[in-house]
């Protein structure tokens, strides 16, 4: 599934999903222009695509309006972990709100097909298991995570509105966990937290019991489902659409195989649950199935082997 001789803009590019797709799409032969405010997203994430003729990388904040001409937009600029996206709230929600205002009014203005990479966040803590698109979520509007759930259930509606007024071709992803390489080594989510202290010796610090469950994608797979969805050519195919790998692993189960995969000597040691921490997760996937055709490939123990791999060259420089 390749189209030639696109130009793409990329927000959140030089993130950990965005530079995998930056990178991705290179090789599928079109142009890209990564926008990113380096908030999360670092410089070395896209180092080695400079010297490609066909990338070329803007630092811009999407709360401010951007004026470039492309054929399509992937809208990923956002903070993504909770310890990222609660440094700053108010930014995290003009980031989601504002940002796609702002991309989604660029498209407009020069007919670009756009994508939001939304969350499975928008579910909050769900109530149905496992979950399906036409769930509509059980979400604190007012909690510590709203910053980052309400913007990008706003950010969702924002979408589907230039849709029905403006007669945008949209698409709207709705990412589970996912992890790999060049995730930030201080963003606290579990699965960076558990290979560098596993691979430090220090304690794998599981927050509350470690029952609640994740369900977690390789970035590999991630990428493939995005550009998937995006070059679908049936137009008035929107989404939501969850891509996420529906294997489901408890965050104790996730500890033990990092202890194991690692062979390190960490002991595992319990910590308070933050607050509205989701207890379950895992995605119905069978509308991306049916739809573009798409399953993630990478099972959790071949995926984390690249990504202790990762870790390792890190912590070594
Ligand atoms: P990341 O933090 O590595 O990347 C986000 C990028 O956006 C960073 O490069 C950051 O500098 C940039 N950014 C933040 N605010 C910006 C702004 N105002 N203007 C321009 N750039 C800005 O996170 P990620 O894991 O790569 O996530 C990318 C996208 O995917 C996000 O929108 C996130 O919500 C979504 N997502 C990710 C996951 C996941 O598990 N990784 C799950 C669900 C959704
Ligand atoms: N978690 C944990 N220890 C950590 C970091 C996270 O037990 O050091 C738990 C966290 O409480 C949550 C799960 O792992 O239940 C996934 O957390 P993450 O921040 O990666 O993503 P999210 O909560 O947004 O799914």
């Amino acid at each position: 599934m390749q189209m030639k001789d696109k130009t793409v803009l990329v927000t959140g590019g030089a993130g950990f999903l965005g530079s995998h797709l930056c990178e991705r799409l290179l090789e599928q032969g079109h142009d890209v222009l990564c926008v990113d405010n380096y908030f999360t997203g670092q410089k070395r994430n896209i180092m080695h695509l400079l010297s490609n003729p066909r990338f070329e990388m803007l630092r811009h904040d999407v709360t401010f309006p951007l004026y470039v001409e492309v054929d399509e937009i992937f809208n990923l600029a956002c903070p993504a972990s909770p310890v990222h996206y609660q440094f700053d709230p108010v930014q995290t929600t003009k980031t989601s709100v504002h940002g796609a205002i702002n991309m989604l009014g660029l498209a407009k203005r020069i007919k670009a097909k756009i994508l939001q990479a939304s969350t499975s966040e928008v579910y909050g803590d769900p109530e149905i298991h496992p979950q399906t698109e036409d769930y509509w979520g059980n979400v604190n509007p007012i909690g510590p995570r709203s910053c980052y759930d309400e913007g990008k259930r706003c950010a969702e509606t924002l979408f589907f509105d230039y849709r029905r007024q403006h007669d945008l071709v949209i698409k709207v992803a709705r990412i589970f966990n996912t992890y790999g390489p060049r995730m930030a080594m201080d963003d606290g989510r579990v699965v960076s937290n558990f290979i560098i202290q596993a691979l430090k010796g220090e304690p794998i610090t599981v927050y509350g019991k470690g029952e609640q469950t994740r369900s977690f994608c390789y970035v590999d797979d991630l990428v493939e489902g995005l550009i998937r969805l995006m070059h679908n050519t049936e137009d008035d195919f929107s989404g939501p659409m969850n891509l996420g790998n529906p294997g489901e692993f408890t965050i104790m189960e996730l500890a033990e195989t990092v202890v194991e995969m690692t062979g390190s000597k960490s002991k595992i040691e319990l910590r308070p649950l933050p607050t509205d921490d989701p207890m379950q997760r895992r995605p119905d996937i069978s509308h991306a199935k049916r739809t573009i055709d798409w399953e993630p490939a990478v099972p959790l123990h071949e995926g984390l082997k690249p990504t202790i791999e990762y870790f390792k060259k890190m912590l070594e420089e």
